[in-house]
């Protein structure tokens, strides 16, 4: 597992926006691409994550979900 690159390339990968978990704070807030920026600044409901179909999972060999509120892959 390798750390993830905070890019424009790899925000743009990041498909948090399509995710139930994402709600409107998190829109707003403009976030996305936790795995690399850390956690989530919202309050939110766990309620799914699609992290392991992210194209950015394989590309950083990440086994992790949640990173909105686990914080970054390490
Ligand atoms: S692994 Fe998850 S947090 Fe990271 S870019 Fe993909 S969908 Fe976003
Ligand atoms: S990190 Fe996972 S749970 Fe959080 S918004 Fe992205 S896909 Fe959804």
């Amino acid at each position: 597992m390798a750390q993830v690159d905070d890019t424009k390339e790899n925000l743009q990968k990041c498909i948090c926006g399509q995710c139930p978990s994402f709600n409107q704070c998190m829109k707003d807030q403009g976030e996305g691409l936790y795995c690399a920026k850390g956690k989530s600044s919202c309050e939110f409901d766990k309620e799914g994550c699609i992290c392991g179909t992210c194209p950015l999972t394989p590309e950083y060999d990440l086994d992790g979900v949640y990173y909105c509120s686990i914080g970054k892959a390490e």
